[in-house]
Protein backbone atom coordinates (compact mmCIF):
# COMPACT_ATOMS: atom_id res chain seq x y z
CA UNK A 1 0.00 0.00 0.00
CA UNK A 2 1.34 3.83 -0.74
CA UNK A 3 2.22 4.88 2.48
CA UNK A 4 0.06 8.07 1.90
CA UNK A 5 -2.95 6.46 0.87
CA UNK A 6 -6.28 8.49 2.75
CA UNK A 7 -9.08 5.49 3.42
CA UNK A 8 -12.07 6.71 3.88
CA UNK A 9 -15.30 4.70 5.19
CA UNK A 10 -18.72 4.91 2.88
CA UNK A 11 -21.87 3.53 2.52
CA UNK A 12 -23.32 2.61 -0.93
CA UNK A 13 -27.08 2.42 -2.27
CA UNK A 14 -26.77 -0.40 -4.88
CA UNK A 15 -23.29 -2.27 -5.08
CA UNK A 16 -24.95 -4.66 -8.26
CA UNK A 17 -24.34 -3.06 -11.65
CA UNK A 18 -25.75 -3.54 -14.73
CA UNK A 19 -22.78 -4.19 -16.67
CA UNK A 20 -21.51 -4.46 -20.37
CA UNK A 21 -18.70 -6.25 -18.95
CA UNK A 22 -20.91 -9.45 -17.88
CA UNK A 23 -24.50 -9.16 -16.82
CA UNK A 24 -23.32 -7.23 -13.70
CA UNK A 25 -20.14 -5.53 -12.45
CA UNK A 26 -19.44 -5.37 -8.78
CA UNK A 27 -17.39 -2.76 -6.99
CA UNK A 28 -16.80 -2.76 -2.90
CA UNK A 29 -14.37 0.18 -2.91
CA UNK A 30 -14.28 3.60 -4.98
CA UNK A 31 -10.03 4.49 -6.31
CA UNK A 32 -7.77 2.04 -6.55
CA UNK A 33 -3.93 1.75 -4.30
CA UNK A 34 -2.44 -0.04 -7.33
CA UNK A 35 -2.05 3.36 -8.96
CA UNK A 36 -1.94 2.60 -12.06
CA UNK A 37 -0.68 5.43 -14.31
CA UNK A 38 -2.74 4.48 -17.55
CA UNK A 39 -5.93 3.36 -15.35
CA UNK A 40 -9.25 4.50 -17.05
CA UNK A 41 -10.96 4.13 -13.90
CA UNK A 42 -9.94 7.59 -12.82
CA UNK A 43 -13.24 8.77 -14.13
CA UNK A 44 -14.36 7.80 -10.99
CA UNK A 45 -13.11 11.26 -9.58
CA UNK A 46 -16.29 12.71 -11.53
CA UNK A 47 -18.39 11.47 -9.46
CA UNK A 48 -16.27 11.16 -5.94
CA UNK A 49 -14.58 13.80 -6.02
CA UNK A 50 -10.82 13.79 -4.36
CA UNK A 51 -8.28 15.93 -3.60
CA UNK A 52 -5.51 13.19 -3.66
CA UNK A 53 -4.28 11.88 -6.68
CA UNK A 54 -5.84 8.51 -8.28
CA UNK A 55 -4.14 5.75 -6.16
CA UNK A 56 -3.53 7.67 -3.45
CA UNK A 57 -7.40 7.26 -1.72
CA UNK A 58 -9.56 4.76 -1.50
CA UNK A 59 -13.38 5.14 0.07
CA UNK A 60 -14.67 1.61 1.50
CA UNK A 61 -18.01 0.95 0.61
CA UNK A 62 -18.96 -0.80 4.42
CA UNK A 63 -22.59 -1.06 4.04
CA UNK A 64 -21.29 -3.66 0.39
CA UNK A 65 -22.70 -6.96 2.13
CA UNK A 66 -25.91 -5.73 2.98
CA UNK A 67 -26.86 -4.04 0.45
CA UNK A 68 -26.00 -6.82 -1.76
CA UNK A 69 -28.15 -8.97 0.12
CA UNK A 70 -30.61 -6.32 -0.31
CA UNK A 71 -30.18 -6.73 -3.82
CA UNK A 72 -29.81 -9.92 -4.65
CA UNK A 73 -33.75 -10.95 -3.48
CA UNK A 74 -34.25 -9.43 -6.78
CA UNK A 75 -31.46 -9.72 -8.85
CA UNK A 76 -31.57 -12.66 -11.68
CA UNK A 77 -28.49 -14.78 -11.59
CA UNK A 78 -26.03 -13.98 -14.26
CA UNK A 79 -22.11 -13.31 -15.05
CA UNK A 80 -20.53 -10.86 -12.25
CA UNK A 81 -17.51 -9.24 -13.21
CA UNK A 82 -14.94 -8.00 -10.58
CA UNK A 83 -14.38 -5.36 -10.64
CA UNK A 84 -14.77 -2.97 -13.12
CA UNK A 85 -13.76 0.75 -11.51
CA UNK A 86 -11.41 -0.78 -9.03
CA UNK A 87 -9.29 -3.79 -7.74
CA UNK A 88 -11.44 -5.97 -5.68
CA UNK A 89 -8.38 -7.64 -4.28
CA UNK A 90 -6.47 -4.06 -3.51
CA UNK A 91 -4.32 -4.07 -0.51
CA UNK A 92 -7.17 -2.89 1.80
CA UNK A 93 -8.80 -5.90 1.00
CA UNK A 94 -6.96 -7.97 3.08
CA UNK A 95 -8.84 -5.97 6.15
CA UNK A 96 -12.41 -5.61 4.94
CA UNK A 97 -12.57 -8.81 3.05
CA UNK A 98 -15.77 -6.95 1.44
CA UNK A 99 -14.84 -8.26 -2.14
CA UNK A 100 -14.55 -12.29 -0.76
CA UNK A 101 -17.72 -11.78 1.04
CA UNK A 102 -19.57 -10.32 -1.93
CA UNK A 103 -18.62 -13.50 -3.76
CA UNK A 104 -19.50 -15.99 -1.50
CA UNK A 105 -22.95 -14.73 -1.06
CA UNK A 106 -23.04 -14.00 -5.27
CA UNK A 107 -22.33 -17.77 -5.42
CA UNK A 108 -24.91 -19.00 -2.87
CA UNK A 109 -27.24 -17.25 -5.17
CA UNK A 110 -26.38 -18.96 -8.01
CA UNK A 111 -24.47 -15.85 -9.98
CA UNK A 112 -21.32 -16.68 -11.92
CA UNK A 113 -17.71 -14.41 -10.81
CA UNK A 114 -15.68 -13.15 -13.12
CA UNK A 115 -12.60 -12.07 -11.71
CA UNK A 116 -10.16 -9.95 -13.30
CA UNK A 117 -6.97 -8.49 -10.70
CA UNK A 118 -3.39 -7.64 -10.48
CA UNK A 119 -3.26 -8.63 -7.36
CA UNK A 120 -1.87 -12.01 -5.49
CA UNK A 121 -4.80 -11.58 -2.37
CA UNK A 122 -6.64 -13.17 -4.99
CA UNK A 123 -4.66 -16.41 -3.69
CA UNK A 124 -6.13 -16.46 -0.10
CA UNK A 125 -9.56 -17.12 -1.92
CA UNK A 126 -8.89 -19.60 -4.49
CA UNK A 127 -9.46 -22.33 -1.92
CA UNK A 128 -13.00 -21.19 -1.44
CA UNK A 129 -13.83 -20.73 -4.78
CA UNK A 130 -12.47 -23.93 -5.83
CA UNK A 131 -15.47 -26.09 -7.47
CA UNK A 132 -17.65 -22.92 -7.83
CA UNK A 133 -18.61 -21.09 -11.00
CA UNK A 134 -15.82 -18.59 -11.25
CA UNK A 135 -13.04 -17.45 -13.69
CA UNK A 136 -9.62 -16.51 -12.69
CA UNK A 137 -8.31 -13.92 -14.78
CA UNK A 138 -5.11 -11.34 -14.51
CA UNK A 139 -4.30 -8.56 -16.21
CA UNK A 140 -0.84 -8.42 -18.12
CA UNK A 141 0.67 -5.13 -19.33
CA UNK A 142 3.97 -6.60 -19.74
CA UNK A 143 6.95 -9.04 -18.78
CA UNK A 144 9.07 -7.01 -17.46
CA UNK A 145 9.47 -6.07 -14.15
CA UNK A 146 10.95 -2.59 -14.51
CA UNK A 147 7.98 -1.32 -16.56
CA UNK A 148 5.35 -2.53 -14.33
CA UNK A 149 6.99 -0.99 -11.87
CA UNK A 150 6.92 2.37 -13.70
CA UNK A 151 3.63 2.04 -14.84
CA UNK A 152 1.67 -0.05 -12.30
CA UNK A 153 3.35 1.17 -8.79
CA UNK A 154 1.49 -0.83 -6.59
CA UNK A 155 0.23 -3.56 -8.28
CA UNK A 156 1.81 -7.30 -7.62
CA UNK A 157 5.13 -8.11 -9.64
CA UNK A 158 5.07 -9.76 -12.96
CA UNK A 159 5.96 -13.16 -11.46
CA UNK A 160 2.87 -13.11 -8.48
CA UNK A 161 0.48 -12.34 -11.43
CA UNK A 162 1.70 -15.54 -13.41
CA UNK A 163 1.43 -17.58 -10.25
CA UNK A 164 -1.79 -16.66 -9.80
CA UNK A 165 -2.83 -18.17 -12.72
CA UNK A 166 -0.56 -21.51 -11.86
CA UNK A 167 -2.69 -21.47 -8.77
CA UNK A 168 -5.93 -20.80 -10.23
CA UNK A 169 -5.15 -23.47 -12.78
CA UNK A 170 -4.28 -26.61 -10.23
CA UNK A 171 -7.40 -25.94 -8.80
CA UNK A 172 -8.91 -26.39 -12.04
CA UNK A 173 -10.63 -22.96 -12.34
CA UNK A 174 -11.33 -21.72 -15.71
CA UNK A 175 -8.69 -18.62 -16.28
CA UNK A 176 -8.13 -15.60 -18.37
CA UNK A 177 -5.55 -13.14 -18.75
CA UNK A 178 -6.15 -9.60 -20.24
CA UNK A 179 -2.77 -8.47 -21.96
CA UNK A 180 -3.53 -4.94 -21.96
CA UNK A 181 -3.06 -2.19 -22.82
CA UNK A 182 -0.38 -2.81 -24.52
CA UNK A 183 2.41 0.18 -24.20
CA UNK A 184 3.15 1.21 -27.78
CA UNK A 185 7.18 0.87 -28.10
CA UNK A 186 7.36 -1.16 -24.88
CA UNK A 187 5.43 -3.70 -24.87
CA UNK A 188 3.39 -3.80 -28.21
CA UNK A 189 6.09 -5.11 -30.48
CA UNK A 190 5.75 -8.67 -32.01
CA UNK A 191 8.61 -10.54 -29.94
CA UNK A 192 6.60 -8.95 -26.71
CA UNK A 193 3.00 -10.33 -28.19
CA UNK A 194 4.79 -13.58 -28.98
CA UNK A 195 6.33 -13.57 -25.24
CA UNK A 196 2.93 -13.02 -23.72
CA UNK A 197 1.60 -15.41 -25.80
CA UNK A 198 3.90 -17.75 -24.94
CA UNK A 199 3.62 -17.64 -21.36
CA UNK A 200 -0.44 -17.98 -21.96
CA UNK A 201 0.17 -21.11 -23.51
CA UNK A 202 2.37 -22.43 -20.88
CA UNK A 203 0.03 -22.11 -18.24
CA UNK A 204 -3.11 -23.22 -20.51
CA UNK A 205 -4.80 -20.02 -20.31
CA UNK A 206 -8.41 -20.84 -21.59
CA UNK A 207 -9.50 -17.02 -22.35
CA UNK A 208 -6.89 -14.44 -23.93
CA UNK A 209 -7.28 -10.65 -24.40
CA UNK A 210 -5.97 -8.20 -25.38
CA UNK A 211 -6.24 -4.31 -25.35
CA UNK A 212 -4.91 -1.10 -26.72
CA UNK A 213 -4.46 1.86 -24.58
CA UNK A 214 -6.98 4.39 -24.92
CA UNK A 215 -7.68 8.02 -24.82
CA UNK A 216 -10.21 7.73 -21.76
CA UNK A 217 -10.89 10.99 -19.66
CA UNK A 218 -8.16 11.99 -17.02
CA UNK A 219 -5.37 9.37 -18.06
CA UNK A 220 -3.00 11.89 -20.88
CA UNK A 221 -1.78 13.85 -17.95
CA UNK A 222 -0.29 10.75 -16.28
CA UNK A 223 0.86 9.07 -18.80
CA UNK A 224 2.63 12.15 -20.46
CA UNK A 225 4.04 12.67 -16.99
CA UNK A 226 5.60 9.29 -16.64
CA UNK A 227 6.81 9.23 -20.98
CA UNK A 228 8.45 12.46 -20.13
CA UNK A 229 10.41 11.66 -17.34
CA UNK A 230 11.33 8.23 -18.33
CA UNK A 231 10.87 7.79 -22.00
CA UNK A 232 10.64 11.55 -23.38
CA UNK A 233 11.23 10.22 -27.24
CA UNK A 234 8.04 8.05 -27.01
CA UNK A 235 6.34 11.24 -26.18
CA UNK A 236 5.19 12.32 -29.35
CA UNK A 237 4.27 9.09 -30.83
CA UNK A 238 2.06 8.02 -27.59
CA UNK A 239 0.39 11.58 -28.29
CA UNK A 240 -0.37 10.91 -31.99
CA UNK A 241 -1.96 7.11 -31.13
CA UNK A 242 -4.19 8.61 -28.64
CA UNK A 243 -5.30 11.84 -30.52
CA UNK A 244 -5.30 11.86 -34.37
CA UNK A 245 -7.87 9.25 -35.49
CA UNK A 246 -5.77 8.48 -38.45
CA UNK A 247 -2.90 7.46 -36.92
CA UNK A 248 -4.28 5.27 -34.32
CA UNK A 249 -6.14 3.33 -36.84
CA UNK A 250 -3.02 2.57 -38.44
CA UNK A 251 -1.42 1.52 -35.38
CA UNK A 252 -4.40 -0.54 -34.08
CA UNK A 253 -4.51 -2.62 -37.60
CA UNK A 254 -0.64 -2.96 -37.16
CA UNK A 255 -1.45 -4.08 -33.41
CA UNK A 256 -4.12 -6.48 -34.46
CA UNK A 257 -2.24 -7.78 -36.90
CA UNK A 258 0.85 -8.76 -34.78
CA UNK A 259 -1.52 -10.61 -32.52
CA UNK A 260 -2.86 -12.54 -35.19
CA UNK A 261 0.12 -14.16 -36.26
CA UNK A 262 1.55 -14.58 -32.87
CA UNK A 263 -1.82 -16.22 -32.23
CA UNK A 264 -1.85 -18.23 -35.29
CA UNK A 265 1.56 -19.38 -34.69
CA UNK A 266 0.60 -21.12 -31.36
CA UNK A 267 -2.47 -22.35 -32.49
CA UNK A 268 -4.37 -19.80 -30.46
CA UNK A 269 -6.41 -18.49 -32.28
CA UNK A 270 -9.65 -19.80 -30.88
CA UNK A 271 -9.04 -18.45 -27.61
CA UNK A 272 -7.55 -14.61 -28.12
CA UNK A 273 -9.69 -11.74 -28.55
CA UNK A 274 -9.19 -8.23 -28.74
CA UNK A 275 -11.19 -5.05 -27.29
CA UNK A 276 -9.69 -2.48 -29.74
S1 LIG B 1 -5.55 -2.19 -10.89
FE1 LIG B 1 -7.08 -1.55 -12.36
S2 LIG B 1 -8.45 -0.19 -11.24
FE2 LIG B 1 -6.59 -0.39 -10.04
S3 LIG B 1 -5.33 1.35 -10.64
FE3 LIG B 1 -4.73 -0.40 -11.91
S4 LIG B 1 -5.96 -0.23 -13.77
FE4 LIG B 1 -6.92 1.08 -12.19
Amino acid sequence: MAPETVVRETVCKTILQRSGLGDYALNCYTGCMHGCVYCYARYMQRFHPHTEPWGNFVDVKVNAVETLKRQLRRAKPGEVFLSSACDGWQPIEADWRLTRRCCELLLERGHRINVLTKSALILRDLKHFAGQDVRIGVTLTTLDERLRKLWEPHAASVQDRLQVLTAAKQLDFETSVMFGPLLPGLSDSREEINALLQRAFQLKVDEIWFDAINPRPRVWPSVAALLRAKFPHLLPRYRRILFDQRVRAEYLQGLRARIEAAADRLALSDRVSTCM
